[in-house]
């Protein structure tokens, strides 16, 4: 068994996932633990992780041990324990145990194990044979289990947590130690917030229920689009798990298809890329949280400071060049996105974003594979609004694209198209109106 934490914010350990370690390891079992570091004595004698060690006498001490890994824990440990490792204060950082029938040891840190692209052949040589001997030791007396070493997969969730809550058409996975105010989240408000991101942006659904996988620790999520389609989300507050999950969820929504229900035509950054995602991640943050004004985390850093590099990015060039997957994850593109997309929502409703989705579905049926250049998504988006954008992303400093577009084809009826009248002024703030019959004409405001 391994057991990982280095995140003093971490869902602790339960006391029944502790006292099942510990039954398990005096039955024979293995157990390995990744230590990490607590800052200061108050916080080593609250953590959950210590909690754990207590019952095989170790402990994680707020004192660094500078080691090749970096400073770790140094480790506080009874009689019983063999020191296999230590830092330059020579105190201890790795050590190991026998336990009833079993055997336990503290890992000071996953980096002496974890082999990574850069390291040298030595290094991974090293790596390789300190895990050999740490399984080896743990497992010994043991009979090996046979069977497959592959995780069991399902839909792109390796494991999922042991309790699950049905609420209409979304299903929770969590584990028992996610904390009062996230049982609170699941018990009342991820089903609207699955169901608000599908009004804003109807799209057909499977039958089977949409999966929502709590994890343990923090730093993001991750979108699962094969069927079951799911949502894995790694955070800690209820509302950046609002944020998160809206934003995963958002990563498997098509949106709406042609009329015959088929989804067709891709836009150059993405129908279900980062900013599409990042929308609705700040849609649903500001409907939970009512903070409307921070439009999409700050669409307006457009607009509001010339020094940052959203003003300056050419939207055009920026999805293609060099420099654009070096700064890709930074996300000033998004940011200007957003601004774009926000003062469309100013002009006309909500809606025009769906029926954007709608309207490339319904102009692409005869090649559903199509890319759109820059200027085939601009002229797309002109239709789903009804009026000419091109002068307003002219403005915008986007190269290479045409100065005007006064009429346009689509479903075998020509439209004319008035200049779009948007300025660069600050955008406003989120708009959560619910959205009209994307399939009609938006009225501008
Ligand atoms: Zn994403």
């Amino acid at each position: 068994m391994l057991t990982s934490q280095q995140d003093l914010r971490a869902q602790p350990y339960t006391t029944s996932e502790i006292d099942a370690l510990e039954r398990w390891v005096r039955a024979g079992g293995g157990l390995l633990v990744l230590g990490g570091r607590p800052g200061d004595a108050a916080a080593a004698a609250d953590w959950s992780l210590n909690a754990l060690l207590a019952r095989f006498d170790a402990a994680c001490t707020e004192l660094a041990e500078p080691t090749p890994a970096g400073n770790v824990a140094r480790l506080r440990l009874g009689d019983d324990w063999t020191v296999l490792a230590t830092g330059d204060n020579d105190g201890p950082v790795r050590a190991r145990r026998a336990f009833g029938q079993g055997y336990v040891q503290i890992l000071e840190s996953q980096a002496v194990i974890n082999i990574r692209g850069e390291d040298t052949d030595e290094e991974k040589a090293a790596k390789r044979a300190l895990l050999t001997e740490t399984i080896t030791a743990l497992a010994a007396g043991s009979e090996p289990v046979g069977g497959s070493g592959r995780l069991p997969a399902a839909g792109g969730v390796g494991i999922f947590p042991e309790l699950a809550k049905r609420a209409g058409n979304v299903i929770v996975y969590y584990a028992a130690n996610q904390p009062a105010n996230v049982r609170e989240l699941i018990d009342r408000d991820l089903e609207p917030a699955a169901a608000q991101v599908v009004k804003w942006l109807p799209t057909v659904m499977a039958d089977e229920p949409y999966a929502i996988v709590l994890c343990g620790g923090g730093g993001g999520g991750w979108a699962i689009n094969p069927r079951p389609k799911a949502a894995a989300v790694i955070e800690y507050q209820p509302l950046s798990i609002l944020g998160v999950f809206g934003h995963e969820m958002a990563h498997t929504l098509t949106g709406p298809g042609n009329d015959e229900g088929q989804i067709a035509g891709n836009i150059p950054i993405g129908n279900q890329g980062e900013a599409h995602a990042g929308w609705f991640q700040g849609k649903l943050a500001a409907l939970f949280s009512g903070e409307t004004d921070v439009a999409n985390r700050n669409a307006n850093t457009y607009t509001r400071d010339e020094e940052k590099a959203g003003r300056q990015l050419d939207l055009a060039t920026e999805y293609e060049t060099a420099g654009a997957r070096e700064n890709f994850g930074y996300g000033t593109q998004w940011t200007k996105m957003w601004y774009i997309w926000q003062k469309l929502d100013d002009r006309y409703g909500p809606t025009w974003y769906p029926r954007w989705y709608w309207v490339r579905s319904t102009r692409w049926a005869d090649e559903p594979g199509h890319r759109e250049t820059f200027d085939e998504m601009v002229e797309t988006m002109s239709i789903a609004v009804g009026e000419d954008l091109f002068p307003f992303f002219n403005a915008l400093g986007t190269s290479g694209l045409r100065e005007r577009l006064p009429e346009a084809t689509f479903q075998g009826q020509t439209l004319t198209l008035p200049v779009a009248p948007l300025d660069l002024s600050p955008a406003g703030p989120v708009n959560l109106e619910p959205i009209g019959d994307y399939r009609q004409p938006v009225t501008p405001r």
